[in-house]
């Protein structure tokens, strides 16, 4: 017997004990930083010399720690040892893999601040950012447990026929190749992962290169509880290596990816690929990009369309798949909205987040980052009128930090209005009327999420019917779904329109097996 599932609350930080303890973790994690890191192959710690750091976008001389970069034979070995694993792992019971989850979430919870401080520190996270995303990983756990063991035995579902017993048990795939990105560093690895284990698959985790530390971490909960060798494997590595060949080889039955649309394409066109040896056709679950829209008509509430469109968009500093990178106003209010997005985003305090609860915005999460979004700001200059921020904001240790920035005027069709920039960079567009803001959300390549704000119910039922996003919010942000209360996924070049934290996402990591016998 488990209680229902619940959300995992987010932490109250308006209360000071709450605050000393997310301050001790950050100082508890900061004095075991440093460690060199292994491939974990098979329940086997292998060191390679070739390794890489990773660091801390606030101070990038601040070295969290070193991971061995794995080769191609690696790839090899780790594809081969989960299939092994596999062999026996396929048969536990449900339940007892459920147990496994279970456990781990219990853990996370117990040590949410240390799992968030890591996070403040590798990718430049604010604390409320940090907590969130520890939250949304505990509800993975918490919720696929759930539906595993909903999931695994279908029979009650068939239709009676008499002179045969009848079953319809779901069973998993094999090898699952689990590519992770770097923006919810703990969250979406272990929704993931978590949930091609608990479906019974043996997973190849590949983390981000920018975000080793907290994926680790979240790894050493499951074999600490003695989760079978060969069943998780830890194979960091650049993804043009490792990524690749756990893509390619023949054993490998899935891949679950989520990341840029650019790599999900050449993934989609890899996995198509049957390999001399291979018996399947590999299934893929692609989460990628997004250019998501926040509208707001005449008869909105224009204060909380304004205070949602610069949460959208800045949230931890815009790298979010769900970031409101466009604002869609109609003209009646363009002028009164825009001002207030301004005022609003001009408070936020851009500054290394382990100074404390009061940074709104770290830094972005790379150099090369930077340099491209800063790249799309110079553009923006050409196609839109640069309204807040536009610079770098220099700090002594170099951090890589950026000022929010607003365009207005932008065309539907620029490129700041059409291509994922990633990065605290807002394009505002002008429309005539709401048909013509829906029409602009619309035109986009993506559909991941979206939000509109207005009063009209007759225009809420048509963006009900027509705004073709995956996750649709009216008169609220459009980042932060919640497991279980919104599934997350998009349309189009978004992916692959699954829907992550939904009742019937472990379906996409097991396949039906219908069982007769004639009495
Ligand atoms: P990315 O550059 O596509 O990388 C994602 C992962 O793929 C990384 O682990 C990367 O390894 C690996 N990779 C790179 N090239 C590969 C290849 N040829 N074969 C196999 N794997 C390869 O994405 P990112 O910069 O980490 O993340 C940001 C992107 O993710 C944004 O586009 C964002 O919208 C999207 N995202 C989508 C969702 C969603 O739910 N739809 C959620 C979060 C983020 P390296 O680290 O070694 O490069
Ligand atoms: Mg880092």
């Amino acid at each position: 017997m488990l209680p229902v599932f619940k959300n995992e609350p987010l932490t109250d930080f308006s209360k000071p004990a709450e605050q000393a303890a997310f301050s001790a973790a950050l100082e508890r994690v900061k004095s075991r930083l440093g460690a060199n890191h292994p491939l974990v192959i098979n329940g086997r710690e292998i060191y390679r010399e070739t390794t890489s750091a990773t660091i801390n976008p606030s101070r990038p001389q601040e070295v969290l720690g070193t991971f061995s970069k794995g080769t191609v034979d690696d790839a090899n070995y780790a594809v081969e040892s989960a299939y092994e694993a596999f062999k026996s792992w396929q048969h536990t019971p449900a339940d007892e893999r459920a147990r496994y989850l279970l456990k781990a979430a219990a853990e996370m919870r117990r040590r949410k601040h240390e799992f968030s401080a890591i996070m403040v520190l590798e990718v430049g996270k604010s604390w409320v950012e940090a907590d969130a995303d520890t939250a949304e990983a505990i509800d993975f756990l918490d919720y696929y447990a759930r539906q595993a063991m909903r999931l695994a035995d279908q029979s009650h579902l068939l239709t009676m026929y008499a002179p045969e017993q009848l079953q319809l048990v779901n069973i998993p795939l094999g090898v699952g190749a689990v590519i992770a990105p770097w923006n919810f560093p703990l969250a979406i690895p272990t929704g993931m992962m978590s949930a091609a284990l608990v479906s019974g698959n043996a997973v190849v985790f590949k983390p981000a290169e920018l975000s080793p530390l907290v994926a680790w971490e979240m790894c050493q909960l499951f074999w600490r509880q003695g989760i079978p060798d060969g069943v998780l494997n830890f194979l960091s590595g650049s993804g043009s290596v490792v990524g690749a060949r756990i893509v390619d080889h023949p054993l490998t039955r899935f891949i679950s990816f989520t990341g840029s649309k650019e790599v999900g394409i050449n993934i989609h066109e890899s996995a198509a690929k049957v390999h001399p040896g291979q018996k399947w056709l590999k299934r893929t679950i692609l989460e990628m990009g997004g250019k998501d829209a926040v509208l707001v008509d005449e008869t909105a509430d224009l204060e909380a369309a304004a205070v949602g469109i610069v949460q959208s968009a800045f949230g931890f500093q815009g790298q979010k798949c769900s970031a409101g990178s466009r604002a869609i106003i109609v003209r009646e209010v363009y002028d009164q909205v825009v001002s207030r997005a301004v005022e609003i985003a001009s408070k936020l305090q851009v500054g290394a987040p382990d100074a404390g609860l009061h940074i709104d915005m770290g830094p972005v999460v790379d150099q090369k980052s930077m340099g491209k979004i800063m790249n799309y700001i110079e553009v923006g200059t050409q196609e839109g009128q640069l309204l807040f921020g536009g610079s770098p904001v220099v700090t002594p240790e170099g951090g890589y930090f950026l000022q929010p920035t607003i365009f207005g005027g932008v065309d539907g069709r620029a490129r700041i209005a059409q291509e994922e920039i990633f990065g605290p960079v807002l394009a505002i567009m002008p429309a005539d009327n709401f048909e013509h803001a829906l029409f602009l959300a619309n035109d986009t390549e993506f559909g991941l999420t979206g939000a509109l704000y207005s009063m009209r119910r007759d225009r809420l039922e048509v963006a009900r019917r027509e705004y073709h996003v995956g996750n649709l919010y009216f008169n609220r942000k459009c980042t932060g779904a919640l497991v279980g209360v919104h599934p997350f996924g998009g349309f189009n070049m978004s992916g692959t329109d699954s829907k992550a934290g939904s009742p019937d996402y472990l379906m996409l990591f097991m396949q039906a097996k219908s069982i007769a016998e004639r009495l």
